[in-house]
């Protein structure tokens, strides 16, 4: 019996301790991207990127704060020459020229996906499967 409430136990802080961790896990998260608010960036790190060092994010229509952690798309499909969109955001679009290799492009540039904070949060807990 007592060896059976020592596992209960056991059991019940080590559930605990995985909630802790998920808490601490999702704490830190919050803490990096906050880290990377343009307006944070600007100030904190204005040699990083010649758009703090101008005071203009590469996105200027974008409502609200642009994030810059994931300044690089993690949604391009760099597999094609062409490039492409992996979650066909709306907010990418093709760019023909017929100087380049397959004809056309794929330019993210009125996309803000990335930029947005609730996009970087979950682009973490992805990696530390939180
Ligand atoms: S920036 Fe937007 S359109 Fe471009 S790959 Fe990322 S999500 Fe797709």
């Amino acid at each position: 019996m007592l060896k059976v409430v020592k596992n209960v136990c056991a059991a019940i802080l080590s559930a605990n301790k995985m909630d802790q961790a998920k808490e601490l896990i999702e704490q830190r998260i919050k803490r990096i991207v906050g880290e990377f608010d343009f307006e944070r960036r600007r100030i904190s790190h204005p040699e990083e990127c010649l758009c703090y060092l101008e005071g203009k994010s590469c996105h200027p229509g974008k409502k609200g704060e642009v994030n810059c952690l994931l300044c690089y798309c993690p949604e391009y499909d760099s597999d094609k020459i062409e490039g492409g969109c992996k979650i066909n955001n709306p907010g990418g679009k093709w760019f023909y020229h017929k100087s380049l290799p397959q004809g056309k492009i794929w330019d993210c540039s009125d996309c803000d996906h990335p930029h947005q904070r609730e996009v970087a949060e979950k682009h973490l807990r992805k990696i530390w499967g939180n």
